[in-house]
């Protein structure tokens, strides 16, 4: 009896890992098929100045998948890397970014950034260089228009591979910024030597801000990624500003800009054109 019930224990793990392990191939099919299939779309994030206006936009990925509904990035991000597919995806963001930015462009708005997350594999590929080239060739947009956001991992990768690619980058125009700026491992030293225009204060940190008062270790560390950023010449955003507090906390702190639910959350491109045009 305790022989069947151990093989029955065993069995029930077995199938619930098998559950899992389909979940995730079948995830990992229909992500296989999403691009040729049309299910992936792009959202945009407004960045504002100090002054409120609209200086910039996030692209970011959404998946519309026929019986999932919205698949947010946290979901299929992971699943993309892990499986190579991040490189054919992120190459269609990059295409649809640019697209788009050409789009507002005609559409005699005024000229915004618009940022595209990269992820490291992609940031490690050879071609990487020449796409960009070609989608800024054929979409007639100012390289200073296109950001890429990489993450502090891709700094710590291969040195001398990732600063050369990070340089005929800056020569061709396209700014770099580092995203979730104070979660990784990056080195202060290393960080100057890169060609990076911009850094992101996580949202883990302006979370923390709270309400008012001081701001806490949240603000010392806030405070410091700003004078860090002014000391080096690059700019500075805050991610995830979600309060009034928020905002004039880090205002107080000059920040040069911001981006957060407070301010707008990621909207259609139509969306933001209306955004644009209000002024
Ligand atoms: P991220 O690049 O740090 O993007 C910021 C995330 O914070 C976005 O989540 C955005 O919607 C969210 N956010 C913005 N304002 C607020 C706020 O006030 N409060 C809170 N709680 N959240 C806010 P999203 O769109 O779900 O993307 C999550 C992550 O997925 C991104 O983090 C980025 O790492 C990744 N991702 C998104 N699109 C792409 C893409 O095209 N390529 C790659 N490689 N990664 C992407
Ligand atoms: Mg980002
Ligand atoms: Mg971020
Ligand atoms: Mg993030």
């Amino acid at each position: 009896r305790s022989k069947a019930s151990g093989r029955n224990q065993f069995q029930f793990f077995t199938a619930d890992m098998n559950a899992h392990a389909l979940e995730r191939l079948a995830l990992e099919n229909d992500l296989h098929r999403a691009i040729e299939r049309g299910e992936f779309k792009l959202v945009f994030q407004p960045q504002f100045d100090g002054s409120g206006d609209i200086v910039g936009t996030e692209a970011l990925l959404r998946w519309q998948h026929p019986q999932r509904g919205l698949v947010m990035p946290a979901q299929f991000i992971p699943v993309a890397e892990e499986t190579g597919l991040i490189v054919p995806i992120g190459a269609w963001v990059l295409e649809r970014a640019c697209q788009q930015t050409r789009a507002w462009r005609e559409a005699g708005l005024k000229k915004i950034t618009v940022s595209v997350n990269i992820s490291a594999l992609q940031f490690s590929q050879k071609n990487l260089l020449d796409l960009i080239r070609r989608l800024l060739a054929v979409s007639h947009i100012e390289p200073g228009t296109l950001e890429l956001e990489l993450t502090e991992s891709v700094l710590m990768h291969d040195h001398v591979a990732t600063s050369g690619l990070m340089s005929e980058l800056k020569e061709m125009g396209v700014r770099m910024s580092i995203d979730d700026f104070g979660t990784g491992y990056s080195s202060l030293s290393y960080l100057r030597s890169f060609p990076i225009s911009k850094l992101k204060i996580d949202q883990s940190f302006v979370r923390d801000l709270g309400d008012g008062g001081d701001g806490g270790d949240a603000g010392a560390i806030t405070g410091a990624i700003i004078g860090l950023a002014k000391n080096l010449n690059m700019r500075v955003i805050a991610e995830g500003v979600e309060t009034a507090q928020q905002a004039s906390f880090l205002r107080a702190q000059c920040c040069d800009e911001f981006q957060g639910h407070f301010f707008s959350k990621p909207v259609s491109a139509e969306k933001l054109a209306e955004l644009l045009r209000a002024g």
